[in-house]
């Protein structure tokens, strides 16, 4: 919707903004997609989505695959900015399963 005060050219320069937003964006998601499968390629969790915890209000669950409880949206956020701080397995990973970890033994 155009405002009064607005004109094709402030429309224009908007829409040319939100194009360049669009692949700044792009290059930080390619980026992040580089280091969110560098994380699943170990076999650990990026805990890329999460939940909100039906029992316990104001807690998150991954829904990423490894079904950490987060306490809040703090920790989730803290978590999927750095999940190889505190590495959750991903479970049936074939990095984790007995056969990978008998030859790595
Ligand atoms: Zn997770």
């Amino acid at each position: 919707m155009l405002y009064a005060d607005e004109n094709s050219a402030d429309e224009l320069e908007a829409i040319h903004a939100q194009r360049l937003d669009v692949d700044l964006e792009m290059a930080e998601m390619n980026a992040a997609a580089d280091a969110w499968h560098a994380v699943r390629d170990r076999g650990y969790c990026n805990h890329g989505s999460a939940a909100g915890h039906r029992s316990r209000p104001g807690q998150l669950i991954c829904t990423a695959g490894c079904s950490t409880v987060f306490a809040n949206d703090e920790d989730w956020y803290a978590q999927l900015d750095d999940p190889m701080a505190n590495p959750v397995p991903l479970p049936g990973h074939p990095a984790h399963t007995p056969a990978a970890a008998a030859a790595s033994q």
